[in-house]
């Protein structure tokens, strides 16, 4: 899984929890679930396949908050967690349960968008890890045991559906579809997953024969190109770099709407935020590539071999991670993974030095231990062993595990069981010690001469642009302009009140567009000399870059307020709408007069159906313009209960803050009593606070 927010590590203490069963082997779940899109719930028949070890007088099921839990087998009890079956279950023996139930899970399984809408149709798919599949389908919570899941869907036929393993059989029946997958090798439950919308389908091949699938949504479907661009080179990087073939039938990624995280590597089936679907200038601006050969990296490390508990998680996040950073410096050169390397350990150390470094075995890490100081530690233990034992380790500790549950040492075996070098110190170092080991990652770093200079050029940021204006230059001019321009645009505009026109002027005619970004996201007073310079921004290659530079400008030059405003009308921005919603707020400023279209405009953004980063959005700008009407604080109400954590706490935040307003207090409070806001309970805490 790849997290947006660097610290979250919510799902880890609910990994804990999950119960194991040590004489029970499940090997197979076949389950045929029907989707009701209408009344957003499920229904599903489930056969569950499985050996006892050891006699058993029972054996359970995880299963959250089902209804009409029905099996004619065995006597059952269900307690609205798991399904116990009691027996006298003999030893080595194989077992056969059916069961079926409904379902309209709170979490796991998620629908969004509304259904027959044009511009945003139902999706509906699922996130397991953290979430629990047991919340739609009865599986083990507990990762420690593999199942083959072979798993039917049926639902209206408008939609396409995917989910693991390979389509089988589809049928129609009158408006019905059933979507038949089939699996051949077992995983932990938490990697289930479909997905279905109104999707449209891409095919490549892989250099091994592995066909990869790519989904978008139909109304996106002009962006596979600029999405998927490297999607083939990453396959069969990683593929070769591991050194051990794919491990599953085919391989899917599929973009959703308001997806939880950026992405998620259910096997042989990523699902990834649709902030990631970009056009020819929004893949500008995007880091996919990162999120892609991370999923599809986990494949591996996490989906075939998989820890026993999250005292091991950085065996799928620190692997992960590391194995996107080879594939980025395999498409994007090695000054590029130096780079990264440099950035990661630049927070490991901060977090380190202010006592906050964690240990790796710590399984209530956060994700920047888990994900970075994990790859560091890899990026470590192959500089202590060299490449050729590292990737013969990698690939045995695979070949070796496959199919099964390991811990750290499994991995630190099969690596020492090829070396000399005393791993006992490599361990202690890297895996035990809270703090991170900076002096051996500084020496690993300044290798290279390229990182040297990126020391030295960041050591000047203390001091005044006029004594550092030769270094500046010397770095604009640099052949490393990827790495050194950005920083130079940051040094440029971090002393407000001396601007060098002539450097900026050089920053922005290196025409580089990250250099251009960050000088006009950083910039607060544009020179007026540099005006047209600045105005050339509105036309870059970014939608991120116009964004600000429409901002900047409107601010810096108010006759021109109505120019800017007329150049950039009818621009949409990123699929996120980033041009469009500035828009809308800067002409309701400008002209207060007719501020009332430009503001409905804004509001209309704020209904249900809509992505929340749309939402969230559209909310900030009606903020701005203090602007609440019924609609929009109705609006913003149902929201309280959005799926996606961070955009919840954006709401109640939001709320927090407009309630001081008297007049909104009272709109809230007569919304409440009329009935038209449902969400009573929880904005009733917010108002007492
Ligand atoms: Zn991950």
């Amino acid at each position: 899984m790849k997290s947006i927010l660097v610290l979250l590590n919510l799902f880890i203490t609910s990994i804990l929890t999950a119960q194991h069963q040590p004489n029970l082997d499940v090997k197979r779940i076949k389950a045929e679930v029907t989707i009701n899109d209408t009344l957003r719930r499920i229904s599903a028949e489930v056969s569950i396949y499985f050996h006892i070890k050891s006699a058993v007088d029972s054996v359970f099921f995880d299963a959250q908050n089902f209804k009409s839990v029905n099996s004619n087998q065995f006597k059952f009890s269900y307690n609205s967690e798991k399904i116990i079956f009691y027996h006298h279950f003999k030893p080595n023996k194989s077992y056969k349960i059916d069961v079926s139930y409904q379902a309209k899970p709170k979490q796991t399984l998620y629908f969004t968008g509304k259904l027959g809408d044009t511009e945003f149709p139902l999706q509906i798919w699922t996130q397991g890890q953290g979430k629990y599949t047991s919340h739609w389908l009865p599986s083990l919570d507990d990762m420690r045991d593999k199942i083959e899941f072979d798993l039917t869907y049926t639902l209206p036929s408008q939609y396409k559906l995917v989910s693991n393993g390979n389509l089988k059989r589809k049928s129609k029946n009158v408006n019905l579809t059933t979507w038949e997958f089939d699996m051949q090798k077992p995983m932990s439950s938490y990697l289930v997953a479909f997905a279905a919308g109104n999707f449209v389908e891409e095919t490549q091949n892989s250099n091994s024969g592995i066909s990869i699938y790519n989904y978008l949504p139909a109304q996106d479907s002009l962006d596979f190109k600029s999405t998927f661009i490297y999607t083939q080179d990453i396959f069969n990087f990683l593929e070769q770099k591991i050194g051990v073939s794919y491990p599953w039938q085919n391989y899917k990624q599929i973009g959703v709407r308001d997806f939880l995280y950026a992405g998620m590597e259910n096997t042989s089936c990523t699902i990834f935020s649709d902030e990631f679907i970009t056009d020819s200038i929004a893949k500008n601006d995007s880091d996919f590539v990162n999120v892609e050969a991370h999923e599809l990296a986990h494949q591996w490390f996490g989906n075939l071999v998989t820890e026993t508990s999250a005292k091991h998680h950085w065996l799928h996040e620190g692997f992960a991670t590391y194995f996107s950073y080879l594939a980025q410096e395999h498409l994007f050169g090695t000054p590029y993974f130096e780079h990264q390397l440099f950035s990661t350990a630049e927070s490991l150390k901060l977090r380190s030095d202010q006592g906050k470094g964690q240990r790796l075995f710590n399984p209530n890490a956060n994700s920047l231990t888990f994900y970075e100081k994990g790859a560091w530690a890899l990026h470590a233990l192959r500089n202590r062993v060299g490449d050729k034992v590292f990737f013969e380790a990698i690939s045995q500790y695979l070949v070796n595990n496959a199919y099964k549950s390991v811990e750290t040492d499994d991995f630190l075996a099969e690596v020492q069981s090829l070396t000399q070098v005393n791993l006992a110190q490599f361990k202690q170092d890297w895996l035990l010690q809270k703090s991170f080991p900076a002096e051996e990652a500084q020496l690993i770093l300044t290798k290279s001469s390229f990182i040297e200079q990126l020391f030295e050029l960041k050591a000047l940021r203390g001091l005044p642009v006029s004594e550092k204006q030769k270094q500046l230059k010397e770095a604009l001019l640099s052949k490393h302009i990827d790495y050194f321009g950005p920083e130079v645009a940051l040094q440029l505009t971090s002393d407000k009140n001396l601007i060098n026109n002539e450097l900026l002027q050089l920053a922005l005619e290196t025409k580089h567009l990250k250099t251009r970004q960050v000088l006009i996201k950083n910039i607060s007073k544009i020179p007026r000399q540099l005006q047209l310079s600045f105005e050339e921004l509105l036309k870059d290659e970014s939608y991120i870059t116009r964004e600000h530079a429409l901002l900047k400008l409107w601010l810096n030059f108010p006759k021109k307020r109505s120019f800017y405003l007329k150049q950039t009308k009818g621009q949409d921005g990123n699929i996120h709408l980033n041009m469009k919603l500035l828009h809308l707020m800067l002409s309701a400023l400008n002209n207060p007069d007719n501020a009332y279209q430009p503001v409905r405009g804004l509001v209309n953004y704020t209904v249900p159906e809509m992505p929340y980063q749309i939402k969230r959005q559209a909310f900030v700008y009606l903020f701005q313009l203090n602007y609440f009407d019924e609609e929009s604080l109705v609006n913003l109400s149902e929201d309280l209960n959005h799926p996606v954590w961070r955009y919840r706490t954006f709401v109640k935040q939001l709320f927090s803050e407009i309630i001081k307003d008297k007049t909104i207090k009272a709109s809230i409070n007569q919304l409440m009593n009329n009935g038209k806001i449902k969400n009573v309970s929880k904005l009733k805490d917010l108002l007492k606070k």
